[in-house]
Protein backbone atom coordinates (compact mmCIF):
# COMPACT_ATOMS: atom_id res chain seq x y z
CA UNK A 1 0.00 0.00 0.00
CA UNK A 2 1.38 3.42 -0.74
CA UNK A 3 0.91 5.52 2.30
CA UNK A 4 1.04 8.44 1.42
CA UNK A 5 -1.71 10.88 3.11
CA UNK A 6 -4.24 12.11 0.59
CA UNK A 7 -4.64 15.45 0.47
CA UNK A 8 -7.80 17.18 0.16
CA UNK A 9 -7.18 20.61 0.71
CA UNK A 10 -7.19 21.47 -3.26
CA UNK A 11 -11.60 20.78 -2.98
CA UNK A 12 -11.88 22.97 -0.49
CA UNK A 13 -14.04 25.71 -1.71
CA UNK A 14 -15.03 23.81 -4.73
CA UNK A 15 -18.87 23.09 -4.78
CA UNK A 16 -19.54 19.76 -6.12
CA UNK A 17 -23.56 20.06 -5.39
CA UNK A 18 -23.80 21.12 -9.12
CA UNK A 19 -20.99 19.55 -10.51
CA UNK A 20 -21.64 17.31 -13.31
CA UNK A 21 -22.44 13.84 -12.44
CA UNK A 22 -21.17 10.96 -15.01
CA UNK A 23 -21.91 6.91 -14.58
CA UNK A 24 -18.13 6.35 -15.82
CA UNK A 25 -15.14 9.08 -16.00
CA UNK A 26 -12.06 7.13 -17.28
CA UNK A 27 -8.44 9.04 -17.32
CA UNK A 28 -6.34 8.23 -20.07
CA UNK A 29 -6.26 8.05 -23.82
CA UNK A 30 -3.98 6.03 -24.81
CA UNK A 31 -4.62 2.14 -25.90
CA UNK A 32 -6.19 1.38 -22.61
CA UNK A 33 -8.26 4.21 -22.15
CA UNK A 34 -9.69 4.48 -25.40
CA UNK A 35 -10.71 0.72 -25.72
CA UNK A 36 -12.20 1.41 -22.47
CA UNK A 37 -14.02 3.88 -23.90
CA UNK A 38 -15.33 2.07 -26.48
CA UNK A 39 -16.40 -0.63 -24.65
CA UNK A 40 -18.04 1.36 -21.90
CA UNK A 41 -19.77 3.37 -24.16
CA UNK A 42 -21.12 0.14 -26.57
CA UNK A 43 -22.52 -0.83 -23.24
CA UNK A 44 -24.68 2.65 -23.05
CA UNK A 45 -22.53 3.75 -20.21
CA UNK A 46 -21.60 7.32 -21.60
CA UNK A 47 -18.10 7.29 -20.82
CA UNK A 48 -16.51 10.78 -20.50
CA UNK A 49 -12.47 10.46 -21.16
CA UNK A 50 -10.08 12.90 -19.54
CA UNK A 51 -7.36 13.03 -22.34
CA UNK A 52 -4.16 14.50 -19.88
CA UNK A 53 -1.58 16.18 -22.03
CA UNK A 54 -1.26 13.42 -24.46
CA UNK A 55 -4.06 12.22 -26.67
CA UNK A 56 -3.20 9.06 -27.66
CA UNK A 57 -0.74 8.32 -25.57
CA UNK A 58 2.85 7.28 -25.51
CA UNK A 59 2.32 6.12 -29.05
CA UNK A 60 2.01 9.50 -30.75
CA UNK A 61 5.56 9.47 -29.73
CA UNK A 62 6.63 6.80 -32.07
CA UNK A 63 6.55 5.95 -35.79
CA UNK A 64 6.12 2.65 -37.18
CA UNK A 65 3.73 0.18 -35.06
CA UNK A 66 4.56 -3.23 -36.47
CA UNK A 67 3.16 -4.82 -33.65
CA UNK A 68 -0.25 -4.35 -33.28
CA UNK A 69 -2.78 -7.32 -34.43
CA UNK A 70 -4.39 -6.05 -37.36
CA UNK A 71 -2.17 -3.65 -39.18
CA UNK A 72 -0.25 -6.31 -41.71
CA UNK A 73 1.82 -3.70 -43.11
CA UNK A 74 2.26 -1.92 -39.55
CA UNK A 75 1.21 1.61 -38.87
CA UNK A 76 2.81 4.68 -37.55
CA UNK A 77 1.64 5.72 -34.12
CA UNK A 78 -0.52 8.55 -34.34
CA UNK A 79 -2.35 6.68 -36.87
CA UNK A 80 -3.35 4.03 -35.00
CA UNK A 81 -4.47 6.39 -32.12
CA UNK A 82 -6.97 8.46 -34.48
CA UNK A 83 -8.13 5.16 -35.09
CA UNK A 84 -8.22 4.39 -31.38
CA UNK A 85 -10.61 7.41 -31.10
CA UNK A 86 -12.23 7.69 -33.85
CA UNK A 87 -13.95 4.03 -32.93
CA UNK A 88 -14.45 5.10 -29.44
CA UNK A 89 -15.94 8.36 -30.48
CA UNK A 90 -18.46 6.52 -33.14
CA UNK A 91 -20.26 4.74 -30.26
CA UNK A 92 -20.58 8.05 -28.42
CA UNK A 93 -17.66 8.28 -25.96
CA UNK A 94 -16.72 11.82 -24.83
CA UNK A 95 -13.45 12.90 -24.98
CA UNK A 96 -12.48 15.65 -23.26
CA UNK A 97 -9.28 17.71 -23.19
CA UNK A 98 -8.69 17.95 -19.37
CA UNK A 99 -6.09 16.82 -16.95
CA UNK A 100 -7.64 14.75 -13.67
CA UNK A 101 -5.41 17.00 -11.32
CA UNK A 102 -6.97 15.42 -7.71
CA UNK A 103 -9.56 12.60 -7.19
CA UNK A 104 -11.60 12.15 -3.63
CA UNK A 105 -11.94 8.17 -3.69
CA UNK A 106 -13.10 8.89 0.33
CA UNK A 107 -16.94 9.00 -0.71
CA UNK A 108 -19.46 7.96 -3.58
CA UNK A 109 -20.11 9.25 -5.68
CA UNK A 110 -16.25 9.88 -6.51
CA UNK A 111 -14.95 13.53 -6.47
CA UNK A 112 -12.19 14.56 -9.62
CA UNK A 113 -10.77 17.62 -10.15
CA UNK A 114 -9.85 18.75 -13.90
CA UNK A 115 -7.25 21.02 -14.25
CA UNK A 116 -7.11 21.85 -10.67
CA UNK A 117 -10.90 23.64 -10.85
CA UNK A 118 -13.68 21.95 -12.79
CA UNK A 119 -15.47 19.44 -10.49
CA UNK A 120 -16.95 16.27 -11.55
CA UNK A 121 -18.89 13.22 -10.03
CA UNK A 122 -18.09 10.02 -11.11
CA UNK A 123 -20.52 6.35 -9.91
CA UNK A 124 -17.24 4.52 -11.65
CA UNK A 125 -13.70 5.58 -12.51
CA UNK A 126 -11.01 3.27 -15.04
CA UNK A 127 -7.49 4.79 -14.67
CA UNK A 128 -6.37 4.27 -17.96
CA UNK A 129 -2.61 7.01 -17.30
CA UNK A 130 -0.13 4.75 -18.66
CA UNK A 131 3.62 5.15 -17.71
CA UNK A 132 6.31 7.38 -18.75
CA UNK A 133 10.29 5.74 -19.66
CA UNK A 134 12.36 7.68 -18.20
CA UNK A 135 14.97 9.50 -20.18
CA UNK A 136 18.69 10.85 -19.62
CA UNK A 137 17.93 14.16 -19.85
CA UNK A 138 20.11 14.96 -22.13
CA UNK A 139 19.23 17.95 -25.05
CA UNK A 140 20.66 15.61 -28.32
CA UNK A 141 18.77 12.44 -26.82
CA UNK A 142 15.78 14.31 -26.61
CA UNK A 143 16.03 15.96 -30.10
CA UNK A 144 17.28 12.44 -31.99
CA UNK A 145 14.27 10.53 -29.88
CA UNK A 146 12.58 8.20 -33.24
CA UNK A 147 15.88 8.97 -34.97
CA UNK A 148 18.32 6.37 -33.38
CA UNK A 149 17.06 6.73 -29.92
CA UNK A 150 14.32 4.66 -28.01
CA UNK A 151 12.96 3.17 -25.14
CA UNK A 152 11.39 0.72 -26.02
CA UNK A 153 13.24 -2.64 -28.13
CA UNK A 154 10.35 -4.84 -28.40
CA UNK A 155 9.08 -1.79 -30.92
CA UNK A 156 12.14 -0.32 -32.33
CA UNK A 157 14.79 -2.70 -32.46
CA UNK A 158 14.44 -4.57 -35.86
CA UNK A 159 14.98 -0.72 -37.41
CA UNK A 160 18.58 -1.95 -36.22
CA UNK A 161 19.41 -4.81 -38.35
CA UNK A 162 23.20 -5.56 -38.93
CA UNK A 163 24.22 -2.43 -36.68
CA UNK A 164 25.97 -1.83 -33.68
CA UNK A 165 23.68 -0.83 -30.89
CA UNK A 166 23.68 0.43 -26.90
CA UNK A 167 21.54 0.25 -24.56
CA UNK A 168 21.91 2.25 -21.05
CA UNK A 169 20.81 0.89 -17.33
CA UNK A 170 21.60 -1.98 -15.33
CA UNK A 171 18.48 -3.49 -14.54
CA UNK A 172 16.32 -6.00 -15.85
CA UNK A 173 14.29 -4.09 -18.20
CA UNK A 174 18.14 -2.94 -19.37
CA UNK A 175 19.43 -6.48 -19.65
CA UNK A 176 15.98 -7.79 -21.46
CA UNK A 177 15.76 -5.28 -24.29
CA UNK A 178 19.83 -5.90 -24.83
CA UNK A 179 18.86 -9.63 -25.61
CA UNK A 180 16.13 -8.91 -27.35
CA UNK A 181 18.33 -6.53 -29.52
CA UNK A 182 20.64 -9.23 -30.27
CA UNK A 183 18.47 -10.68 -32.78
CA UNK A 184 19.29 -7.65 -34.93
CA UNK A 185 22.41 -5.90 -33.85
CA UNK A 186 25.84 -6.91 -34.60
CA UNK A 187 26.75 -6.25 -31.18
CA UNK A 188 24.77 -4.62 -28.08
CA UNK A 189 27.00 -2.59 -25.49
CA UNK A 190 25.72 -2.72 -22.06
CA UNK A 191 26.58 0.83 -20.62
CA UNK A 192 25.86 0.94 -16.82
CA UNK A 193 26.73 3.73 -13.83
CA UNK A 194 28.22 0.81 -11.73
CA UNK A 195 30.36 -2.11 -11.87
CA UNK A 196 27.54 -4.31 -10.07
CA UNK A 197 24.16 -4.94 -12.31
CA UNK A 198 20.60 -4.05 -10.50
CA UNK A 199 19.06 -7.32 -12.79
CA UNK A 200 18.38 -10.28 -11.55
CA UNK A 201 20.89 -13.22 -11.95
CA UNK A 202 19.23 -15.18 -14.22
CA UNK A 203 19.19 -12.35 -16.85
CA UNK A 204 22.53 -11.29 -15.91
CA UNK A 205 23.82 -15.04 -16.50
CA UNK A 206 21.92 -14.83 -19.99
CA UNK A 207 23.73 -11.56 -21.07
CA UNK A 208 27.13 -12.81 -20.06
CA UNK A 209 26.71 -15.88 -22.26
CA UNK A 210 25.19 -14.03 -25.06
CA UNK A 211 28.49 -13.54 -27.56
CA UNK A 212 27.02 -10.16 -29.04
CA UNK A 213 26.83 -8.08 -25.96
CA UNK A 214 29.58 -6.21 -24.31
CA UNK A 215 29.27 -5.06 -20.67
CA UNK A 216 30.85 -1.09 -20.31
CA UNK A 217 30.92 -0.87 -16.19
CA UNK A 218 31.27 2.57 -14.43
CA UNK A 219 30.29 4.66 -17.43
CA UNK A 220 27.82 7.31 -17.91
CA UNK A 221 26.45 9.17 -21.30
CA UNK A 222 27.31 12.22 -21.41
CA UNK A 223 25.74 13.19 -25.25
CA UNK A 224 24.14 11.56 -27.88
CA UNK A 225 25.79 12.29 -31.48
CA UNK A 226 24.72 13.07 -35.11
CA UNK A 227 23.01 15.26 -36.58
CA UNK A 228 19.87 13.87 -38.32
CA UNK A 229 20.22 10.32 -36.59
CA UNK A 230 22.30 8.92 -34.01
CA UNK A 231 25.76 8.24 -34.81
CA UNK A 232 27.63 7.53 -32.13
CA UNK A 233 27.49 8.39 -27.72
CA UNK A 234 30.30 10.34 -25.57
CA UNK A 235 30.88 8.11 -22.35
CA UNK A 236 32.67 8.95 -19.49
CA UNK A 237 34.33 6.50 -17.08
CA UNK A 238 33.30 7.94 -13.34
CA UNK A 239 36.07 5.51 -12.26
CA UNK A 240 38.98 6.88 -14.29
CA UNK A 241 37.41 10.35 -16.01
CA UNK A 242 38.15 9.20 -18.91
CA UNK A 243 35.86 10.48 -21.95
CA UNK A 244 35.68 8.17 -25.33
CA UNK A 245 33.56 8.21 -28.31
CA UNK A 246 31.44 5.29 -29.17
CA UNK A 247 29.99 4.72 -32.41
CA UNK A 248 26.18 3.49 -32.28
CA UNK A 249 23.76 3.51 -34.42
CA UNK A 250 20.95 2.54 -32.04
CA UNK A 251 20.68 4.03 -28.53
CA UNK A 252 18.37 2.49 -26.25
CA UNK A 253 17.11 4.13 -22.72
CA UNK A 254 16.48 1.44 -20.43
CA UNK A 255 16.67 3.30 -16.94
CA UNK A 256 13.15 2.62 -16.25
CA UNK A 257 9.77 3.83 -16.50
CA UNK A 258 7.62 5.77 -13.80
CA UNK A 259 3.79 5.10 -13.73
CA UNK A 260 1.70 8.44 -14.11
CA UNK A 261 0.19 7.32 -11.00
CA UNK A 262 1.22 10.90 -8.44
CA UNK A 263 -2.82 11.78 -8.18
CA UNK A 264 -3.61 8.52 -7.11
CA UNK A 265 -1.16 7.95 -4.45
CA UNK A 266 -2.31 7.47 -1.04
CA UNK A 267 -5.74 6.24 -2.32
CA UNK A 268 -4.92 3.00 -4.60
CA UNK A 269 -2.59 0.60 -3.69
CA UNK A 270 0.51 0.32 -5.15
CA UNK A 271 3.97 -1.42 -5.64
CA UNK A 272 7.15 0.30 -4.43
CA UNK A 273 7.67 1.68 -8.29
CA UNK A 274 4.12 3.42 -8.33
CA UNK A 275 2.10 0.98 -10.68
CA UNK A 276 -1.36 0.45 -8.88
CA UNK A 277 -2.19 -3.08 -7.81
CA UNK A 278 -5.01 -4.86 -8.89
CA UNK A 279 -6.52 -7.78 -7.67
CA UNK A 280 -5.59 -11.23 -9.55
CA UNK A 281 -7.07 -11.83 -13.12
CA UNK A 282 -8.90 -8.33 -12.82
CA UNK A 283 -8.60 -4.65 -13.32
CA UNK A 284 -10.33 -4.03 -9.27
CA UNK A 285 -7.99 -1.52 -7.24
CA UNK A 286 -8.39 -1.58 -3.67
CA UNK A 287 -11.43 1.11 -3.77
CA UNK A 288 -14.49 -0.60 -5.28
CA UNK A 289 -15.59 1.57 -8.37
CA UNK A 290 -12.20 2.63 -9.58
CA UNK A 291 -10.42 0.22 -11.84
CA UNK A 292 -6.73 -0.12 -13.29
CA UNK A 293 -5.45 -0.72 -16.57
CA UNK A 294 -2.40 -0.51 -19.04
CA UNK A 295 1.02 0.50 -18.26
CA UNK A 296 -0.16 2.40 -15.03
CA UNK A 297 -0.98 -1.07 -13.78
CA UNK A 298 1.22 -3.14 -16.01
CA UNK A 299 5.46 -3.60 -15.12
CA UNK A 300 6.28 -6.37 -16.86
CA UNK A 301 4.22 -6.36 -20.64
CA UNK A 302 4.15 -2.75 -21.24
CA UNK A 303 2.69 -3.02 -24.44
CA UNK A 304 -0.59 -1.50 -26.24
CA UNK A 305 -1.98 -5.00 -26.94
CA UNK A 306 -1.87 -5.25 -23.23
CA UNK A 307 -3.02 -1.88 -22.16
CA UNK A 308 -6.11 -2.50 -24.61
CA UNK A 309 -6.50 -5.66 -23.48
CA UNK A 310 -7.32 -4.41 -19.52
CA UNK A 311 -8.66 -1.47 -20.99
CA UNK A 312 -11.35 -3.85 -22.65
CA UNK A 313 -11.47 -5.68 -18.96
CA UNK A 314 -11.63 -2.24 -16.90
CA UNK A 315 -14.56 -1.61 -18.87
CA UNK A 316 -16.49 -4.76 -18.26
CA UNK A 317 -15.55 -5.10 -14.78
CA UNK A 318 -17.16 -1.28 -14.14
CA UNK A 319 -20.23 -2.30 -16.04
CA UNK A 320 -20.57 -5.30 -13.96
CA UNK A 321 -20.13 -3.55 -11.00
CA UNK A 322 -22.41 -0.76 -11.50
CA UNK A 323 -25.12 -3.44 -12.41
CA UNK A 324 -24.38 -4.81 -9.10
CA UNK A 325 -24.51 -1.73 -7.12
CA UNK A 326 -28.10 -1.17 -8.98
CA UNK A 327 -26.23 2.08 -10.76
CA UNK A 328 -28.08 0.50 -14.09
CA UNK A 329 -30.70 -1.98 -15.25
CA UNK A 330 -28.24 -4.74 -15.77
CA UNK A 331 -25.20 -5.33 -17.62
CA UNK A 332 -25.16 -5.03 -21.23
CA UNK A 333 -22.50 -7.50 -22.95
CA UNK A 334 -21.61 -7.42 -26.62
CA UNK A 335 -23.49 -10.07 -27.01
CA UNK A 336 -26.78 -7.92 -26.22
CA UNK A 337 -25.31 -5.21 -28.01
CA UNK A 338 -25.26 -6.94 -31.33
CA UNK A 339 -28.91 -8.58 -30.70
CA UNK A 340 -29.84 -5.05 -30.36
CA UNK A 341 -28.52 -3.99 -33.06
CA UNK A 342 -29.85 -6.76 -35.45
CA UNK A 343 -33.24 -5.44 -33.55
CA UNK A 344 -32.67 -2.00 -34.96
CA UNK A 345 -32.56 -0.80 -31.51
CA UNK A 346 -29.04 0.20 -30.75
P1 LIG B 1 -0.37 5.60 -22.43
O1 LIG B 1 -0.25 5.28 -23.86
O2 LIG B 1 0.85 6.00 -21.69
O3 LIG B 1 -1.48 6.73 -22.31
C1 LIG B 1 -1.68 7.37 -21.08
C2 LIG B 1 -2.73 8.44 -21.26
O4 LIG B 1 -3.05 8.95 -19.96
C3 LIG B 1 -2.32 9.65 -22.09
O5 LIG B 1 -3.38 10.03 -22.92
C4 LIG B 1 -2.06 10.74 -21.05
O6 LIG B 1 -2.27 12.05 -21.55
C5 LIG B 1 -3.11 10.37 -20.03
N1 LIG B 1 -2.90 10.87 -18.68
C6 LIG B 1 -1.84 10.68 -17.86
N2 LIG B 1 -2.05 11.30 -16.68
C7 LIG B 1 -3.30 11.86 -16.76
C8 LIG B 1 -4.10 12.64 -15.87
N3 LIG B 1 -3.68 12.94 -14.64
N4 LIG B 1 -5.31 13.07 -16.30
C9 LIG B 1 -5.78 12.75 -17.54
N5 LIG B 1 -5.06 12.01 -18.40
C10 LIG B 1 -3.84 11.58 -18.03
N6 LIG B 1 3.90 -0.84 -27.67
C11 LIG B 1 3.60 -1.72 -28.66
O7 LIG B 1 2.79 -2.61 -28.45
N7 LIG B 1 4.15 -1.58 -29.91
C12 LIG B 1 5.02 -0.58 -30.23
O8 LIG B 1 5.51 -0.52 -31.35
C13 LIG B 1 5.34 0.35 -29.21
N8 LIG B 1 6.18 1.39 -29.47
C14 LIG B 1 6.48 2.26 -28.47
C15 LIG B 1 7.35 3.31 -28.78
C16 LIG B 1 7.67 4.23 -27.81
C17 LIG B 1 8.60 5.37 -28.15
C18 LIG B 1 7.12 4.09 -26.49
C19 LIG B 1 7.46 5.12 -25.43
C20 LIG B 1 6.28 3.05 -26.19
C21 LIG B 1 5.95 2.12 -27.17
N9 LIG B 1 5.10 1.05 -26.91
C22 LIG B 1 4.77 0.18 -27.91
C23 LIG B 1 4.49 0.86 -25.59
C24 LIG B 1 3.04 1.41 -25.64
O9 LIG B 1 3.09 2.72 -26.13
C25 LIG B 1 2.42 1.39 -24.26
O10 LIG B 1 2.43 0.07 -23.74
C26 LIG B 1 0.95 1.85 -24.33
O11 LIG B 1 0.88 3.14 -24.92
C27 LIG B 1 0.34 1.91 -22.94
O12 LIG B 1 -0.97 2.38 -23.10
P2 LIG B 1 -1.77 3.08 -21.92
O13 LIG B 1 -3.10 3.39 -22.50
O14 LIG B 1 -1.69 2.28 -20.70
O15 LIG B 1 -0.97 4.40 -21.58
P1 LIG C 1 15.26 -0.68 -12.31
O1 LIG C 1 15.32 -2.04 -11.74
O2 LIG C 1 14.88 0.47 -11.47
O3 LIG C 1 16.69 -0.40 -12.96
C1 LIG C 1 17.00 0.82 -13.53
C2 LIG C 1 18.46 0.78 -13.92
O4 LIG C 1 18.76 2.00 -14.58
C3 LIG C 1 19.42 0.62 -12.74
O5 LIG C 1 20.48 -0.23 -13.06
C4 LIG C 1 19.90 2.04 -12.52
O6 LIG C 1 21.23 2.11 -12.07
C5 LIG C 1 19.85 2.61 -13.92
N1 LIG C 1 19.61 4.04 -13.91
C6 LIG C 1 18.59 4.71 -13.31
N2 LIG C 1 18.70 6.02 -13.54
C7 LIG C 1 19.82 6.17 -14.30
C8 LIG C 1 20.47 7.30 -14.85
N3 LIG C 1 19.97 8.53 -14.71
N4 LIG C 1 21.60 7.11 -15.56
C9 LIG C 1 22.11 5.85 -15.74
N5 LIG C 1 21.53 4.75 -15.24
C10 LIG C 1 20.40 4.92 -14.52
O7 LIG C 1 14.23 -0.60 -13.57
P2 LIG C 1 13.86 -1.72 -14.64
O8 LIG C 1 15.06 -2.40 -15.13
O9 LIG C 1 12.97 -1.02 -15.64
O10 LIG C 1 12.99 -2.75 -13.81
C11 LIG C 1 11.81 -2.30 -13.12
C12 LIG C 1 11.16 -3.49 -12.44
O11 LIG C 1 10.62 -4.37 -13.43
C13 LIG C 1 12.14 -4.31 -11.63
O12 LIG C 1 11.47 -4.77 -10.50
C14 LIG C 1 12.51 -5.44 -12.54
O13 LIG C 1 12.92 -6.61 -11.86
C15 LIG C 1 11.19 -5.67 -13.28
N6 LIG C 1 11.47 -6.27 -14.58
C16 LIG C 1 11.57 -7.63 -14.64
C17 LIG C 1 11.86 -8.23 -15.84
C18 LIG C 1 11.99 -9.70 -15.91
O14 LIG C 1 11.84 -10.34 -14.90
N7 LIG C 1 12.28 -10.26 -17.06
C19 LIG C 1 12.06 -7.46 -16.99
C20 LIG C 1 11.96 -6.07 -16.89
C21 LIG C 1 11.67 -5.50 -15.67
P3 LIG C 1 21.63 1.65 -10.58
O15 LIG C 1 21.58 0.15 -10.61
O16 LIG C 1 22.99 2.19 -10.42
O17 LIG C 1 20.61 2.26 -9.68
Amino acid sequence: MNHKTPDLSAFEGIDFTEAEHLQVVIIGAGPAGYTAALYAARANLEPVVFTGLQPGGQLVTTTDVENYPGYPDGVLGPDMMQDFEKQAARFGADLRYGIVTHVDFSQRPFRLLIDEATPIRADAVIVATGASARYLGLDNEKRLLGRGVSACATCDGAFFRGVEIAVVGGGDTALEEALFLTRFGTKVYIIHRRDELRASKIMQQRAVDNDKITFVWNTVVTDVLGENKVEGLRLKNIVTGLAQDLPVEGFFVAIGHTPNTEVFKGWLDMDPQGYIRTHPDSTYTNIPGVFASGDAQDHIYRQAITAAGTGCMAAIDAERWLAEQGAIDGVRTETEYHVAVAEGNR
